[in-house]
């Protein structure tokens, strides 16, 4: 079956290349550079704190330390990638060297991490009362000896405090330059008169007014467009994705092009993230948090992760992001890739447990080297294309008395360091149990549980 489908596959792909040739010849390129920007800095504060009882943080300074995290998160999931910060310290760089920054590195990612705000409502409220002296004006005789009298008097007055309401709104949005894959959009951003400004960005009136109708405007847009949209769109999807799975309010991809200059004048597919509200309270303490900062650099980076290997893997499918915890019974039900049935199952273990419910807790084993792997169980798709690291990634399995039980892990790719190797942590019950499994891309690996009571 598969001698005769291979040939067939190649026939296809030749003609495309014949048709294509343009689109077709260009291999998929490898990740190896991200740049990641902490929006603002120095002289320029970006958005403060400002409601009433509020950290007074700013926004440079969260942009900072989210920043640092994700840098060093990224180093940590993806080793073989160079990841650069356009800054490390409290220093003010205009958007031109922020992209020079980046251009000149030979970024191929451009990550801005940022902190929305919004315009606050005052208002006020009575603290007390405070005796003001006022005076009665009155006027004796008439004429040319018309005189003005002022009497004082003191009055009693309500004393006012005035503060600023916080933000209602919370959450993170991913933006994404003039996203739209439509040409009719393009057609309305290179025709349609719309001038480009940036808002908060802090430039001179040449840059505030970037005309995407201008000639060179117009190519800048087109370029950027043909070029990155689409990466852009599929990392910021990812991102937003990976965030909503940390439980935090996300509110979804967006795009404008007011206010990002910087990220079309990368010379790669770039979003921003405004990570949360800086005016809202709940966001506030989040984003100042140590842990609020980890978990937002840590879904960033995993988004990182997903994006690289589809970009370096463009045939796939695109990959879902699954429950962190899915039992055997509702898994989705269907097979999305029977292509572990075109590999030997070779490394086969077996479990005796006790339990019917048995928890899996799966590991990169060794060396996180971005090892992304398939789980099937009975032949039935449970985990797709998951990056492995350190942290466990947990799911339940239902076992049936007299089954095979079967799970298979299939490896997605190599990793770094070849074979693709997970560890297993299997708990039944009070009972504990460690399986390495081992995979490469012509071998799975399998581990079969057998119920025992
Ligand atoms: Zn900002």
């Amino acid at each position: 079956m598969l001698k005769k489908k291979v040939p067939l596959l190649l026939l296809i792909a030749a003609s495309q290349l014949l048709i294509f040739g343009h689109v077709f010849s260009q291999s998929p390129k490898k990740l190896k550079t991200i740049i990641v920007d902490a929006g603002h800095g120095g002289t320029d504060a970006g958005a403060v704190g400002q409601y009433e009882n509020s950290l007074r943080s700013k926004e440079k300074d969260i942009t900072l330390a989210i920043s640092q995290k994700l840098v060093a998160q990224l180093q940590k999931d993806l080793p073989g990638v160079k990841t650069i910060p356009t800054r490390t310290t409290d220093i003010y760089q205009d958007p031109r060297e922020k992209a020079k920054i980046a251009n000149e590195a030979g970024g191929q990612l451009f990550i801005c991490i940022h902190a929305d705000s919004g315009p606050l409502k005052q208002g006020r409220r009575q603290i007390g009362t405070h005796t003001v002296t006022r005076y009665k004006v009155s006027f004796k005789g008439r004429g040319k000896r018309k005189k003005r009298i002022s009497t004082p008097y003191q009055s009693v007055e309500p004393l006012y405090e005035y503060f600023k309401y916080p933000l209602a709104i919370n959450g993170t949005s991913v933006w994404i330059f003039a996203a739209h894959k439509t040409s009719d959009k393009l057609k309305a951003i290179t025709n349609g008169g719309e001038s480009f400004d940036i808002e908060t960005d802090g430039l001179d009136s040449t840059y505030n007014n970037f005309n995407f109708q201008s000639g060179v405007g117009a190519t800048v847009a087109n370029i950027y467009m043909k070029r990155y949209q689409e990466k852009s769109d599929m990392l910021a999807v990812l991102v937003n994705d990976d965030i909503e799975t940390t439980g935090r309010k996300s509110l979804g991809v967006n795009q404008r092009q007011k206010g990002i200059w910087v990220l079309q004048a990368t010379n790669m597919p770039a979003i921003l993230v405004e990570t949360g509200f800086i005016n809202n309270p709940e966001d506030e303490v989040y984003l100042n948090s140590e842990a609020g900062q980890q978990e937002l650099a840590e879904a960033i980076s995993k988004a990182v992760v997903n994006y690289k290997y589809q970009i370096e893997n463009p045939n796939t499918v695109s990959v879902q992001d699954p429950n962190p915890v899915i039992t055997a019974s509702n898994a989705p039900s269907t097979i999305t890739t029977p292509a572990f049935e075109t590999r030997v199952t070779k490394e086969e273990k077996l479990i005796q447990v006790t339990n019917n419910r048995i928890k899996v807790d799966l590991y990169d084993d060794g060396d996180v080297d971005n090892d992304i792997v398939s789980v099937f169980f009975n032949k039935t798709s449970l985990v797709d294309k998951k990056a492995l690291s350190d942290k466990a990634y947990t799911f339940m399995l239902d076992l049936t008395p007299g089954k095979n039980n079967e799970l298979l892990m299939f490896a997605e790719n190599l990793g770094n360091i070849p074979p693709n190797t997970a560890l297993m942590v299997i708990t039944d019950g009070s009972k504990r149990y460690e399986v390495r499994l081992a995979a490469d891309l012509k071998n799975n690996a399998s581990v079969r549980f057998e119920l025992r009571k």
